[in-house]
């Protein structure tokens, strides 16, 4: 069996594109407008795609090829996990894998800050506030500074 689009769609969403280990952006924008970008992102199974691949020695009985047995991991963390398979057991990589996708889903929905007003300082009608939701909206604002 293969791994579906759909798994492969809904493991790069709740991943947020990057590694579970080293959060590096997993496609690389082109430089040249006749490249395409470039994926460097691999989905590293926790139980093995094959009873003999790495952690082949837990018995699982689902879909190898499902999201929920996937990590999304960068091709030399893909490599070190499977390679050292005695430091990454069943156990820590489905750790790695909530921990990083509950990390993402908290950095997306994160509010911005908010902005109260001190009653004790300047009249906020005649003070200019800005909110600021980005750091290139924060960079803006203080390069003119
Ligand atoms: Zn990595």
């Amino acid at each position: 069996m293969a791994i579906s689009e759909k798994s492969m769609k809904i493991l790069w969403a709740l991943s947020g594109g990057c590694c579970a280990i080293c959060r590096t952006t997993l496609v690389v924008p082109r430089e040249v407008e006749l490249d395409d970008h470039s994926v460097i992102g691999e989905m590293a199974h926790i139980y093995p795609q094959s009873p003999g691949g790495p952690r082949g020695n837990v018995p699982f009985t689902g879909n190898r090829d499902h999201h929920s047995n996937l990590v999304l991991l960068c091709g030399n963390h893909h490599k070190v996990v499977d390679d050292q398979e005695n430091g990454w057991p069943v156990e820590r990589m489905k750790k790695l894998k909530a921990d990083h996708e509950t990390w993402v889903a908290e950095t997306l929905t994160r509010r911005p800050l908010r902005v109260t007003v001190d009653p004790s300082g300047p009249d906020p009608k005649k003070e200019k506030f800005y909110m600021i939701n980005s750091g290139a909206e924060l960079w803006n604002l203080i390069s003119d500074a």
